[in-house]
């Protein structure tokens, strides 16, 4: 055999696809995609999103207009199930019985954001501001500055539900945390990155127009006026006191919507792509399967970003309901059930980037343009909290990708010893299914505009589209 063909070498997507249609195909995927992030950016918006979206692809359901056991089966029965507001279950039931084990994408629909104290509302130097508390890994200094909107629900003690959505439209305000001028910050720039920017600053602005000055307010030092006015600005548009906001679930994200980035327009720029890139790419490819042999499962999670904790994280028992609920199952055939499925942490990975190569290690560093990542392990100092997953499991889906054409390569998370990180994988691997992590890799992820590489979207769609179908 000739020395290249020994050789393993990743290979540029665009490479491979020559033709005008299949670039065409490529960009196409990727416009949905942008809108996609650009209409939903919470946990709730992804839900309500999901619940639509799925209703148009003949999805119905499981409670509680359907009976439960064994509905559809044999005839592509497709089934979803909320989880509260911040998780979705679909499933696309296979020829084969459930019992013979399942497909299964899982993803998780949180991404760093700002979430507002449950007492968020002060005023100082007659400036309103809504205190914050940080979700997820953020760099704070990226938080400063920017326009932001706010979005989010507010339940009051009736049980009514208060929208709230305000920095999206053109016509709409946005908010912004205040950052200290070059001038002055001479203290501040001589800090380490970590604590240049304090979490208890992150302090959003949000109005400074007073209500109208009192007589009595003359002797009170702190008549705290503009917080007046909001707070009849917030009754008058939301119909909620100050009390109501306890019961609230609302987040500040980065304003406005994502875009092509690129003078060819090849990847994309914005927000909360780790990890809706993922949720989008398993939903595409569920939505287009008809009747697989075993039966598709799209699972998308919450509290990824904070350890996977909540009813709604991958470390819920939401899965094996919903499941048990639509199979009809009893505990020990969901036992064989799982033991026989494979399942995809679908997630995405670090990107080698050229401002900063030090982190990564160059022969197995993902880069962008080179396919979906195959991820077989994650964790830190030493593979340490890792479920690695088996070479026969690789060597299946090695098998399935040739077949399908699909475009990957594979991804460590950094160079060792520099850090590290997880994902649901193994909290999924818990449970007796064979995981691994499979998604594109992203520059700049976790900070307000991460960016993806559009070959590598379709790639993920496409890879996932392929499992699914084995
Ligand atoms: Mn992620
Ligand atoms: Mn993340």
């Amino acid at each position: 055999m000739s020395e290249d063909r020994l050789r393993y070498e990743r290979k540029l997507v665009w490479d491979s696809l020559a033709k005008k249609e299949e670039r065409k195909e490529v960009f196409d995927f990727a416009d949905g995609y942008r809108q996609f992030l650009s209409a939903v950016k919470t946990e709730r918006e992804t839900v309500n999103w999901t619940k639509k979206t799925a209703e148009t692809k003949g999805f119905r359901p499981l409670f509680p207009s359907s009976p439960l056991v064994g509905e559809g089966r044999g005839e592509g029965g497709k089934l979803y199930l909320p989880n509260r507001s911040y998780g979705f279950g679909l499933v696309v039931l296979g020829k084969k019985p459930l019992s013979e084990g399942f497909r299964l994408i899982v993803s998780h629909i949180d991404s760093p954001h700002l979430d507002l104290k449950p007492q968020p509302l002060i005023e100082e130097e007659a400036l309103g501001f809504l205190k914050t508390h940080y979700y997820g890994g953020i760099k704070k200094y990226h938080w400063v500055a920017n326009p932001l909107s706010l979005h989010g629900v507010i339940i009051l003690k009736d049980g009514t539900k208060k929208e709230i959505l305000v920095g999206e439209k053109e016509s709409e305000p946005v908010l912004t945390i205040t950052d200290l001028l070059p001038h002055l910050a001479k203290e501040q720039m001589e800090k380490k990155m970590s604590e240049a920017i304090q979490g208890e600053s992150l302090n959003l602005l949000i109005g400074s127009l007073p209500v109208p000055k009192k007589k009595e307010d003359d002797n009170k030092k702190e008549a705290t006026r503009v917080k007046g006015a909001l707070l009849k600005l917030l009754y008058a548009t939301y119909g909620i006191t100050e009390e109501d906001l306890v019961s609230a679930e609302v987040q500040a994200v980065p304003a406005g919507t994502a875009k092509d980035l690129g003078l060819d327009r090849s990847l994309i720029l914005g927000y909360g792509q780790d990890d809706r890139i993922c949720v989008y790419t398993s939903l595409q490819a569920l939505f287009q399967i008809k009747q697989p042999e075993y039966t598709a499962v799209c699972l998308l999670v919450d509290r990824e970003e904070i350890g996977s904790e909540g009813v709604a994280s991958a470390k819920s028992t939401f899965l094996r309901y919903f499941l048990g609920r639509s199979s009809g199952l009893g505990e020990a055939q969901m036992n064989e059930s799982f033991a026989k499925s494979y399942a995809i942490s679908g997630d995405v990975n670090a990107g080698l980037d050229p401002a900063y190569k030090d982190v990564s290690e160059s022969q197995n560093a993902p880069r962008l343009g080179y396919g979906t990542v195959l991820t077989k392990f994650t964790g830190h100092g030493g593979k340490f909290s890792s479920s690695e997953v088996s070479a026969e499991y690789v060597a299946y889906l090695r098998r399935l990708f040739e077949k399908h054409k699909v475009f990957w390569q594979t991804g460590e998370l950094g160079r060792i010893d520099k850090g590290g990180g997880g994902t649901v994988a193994k909290y999924l691997a818990q449970q007796n299914l064979e995981t691994i992590d499979i998604g594109p890799a992203l520059l700049s992820m976790h900070a307000p505009y991460e960016v993806s590489h559009k070959a590598d979207l379709y790639s993920t769609y496409r890879a996932y589209l392929a499992f699914y179908r084995s």
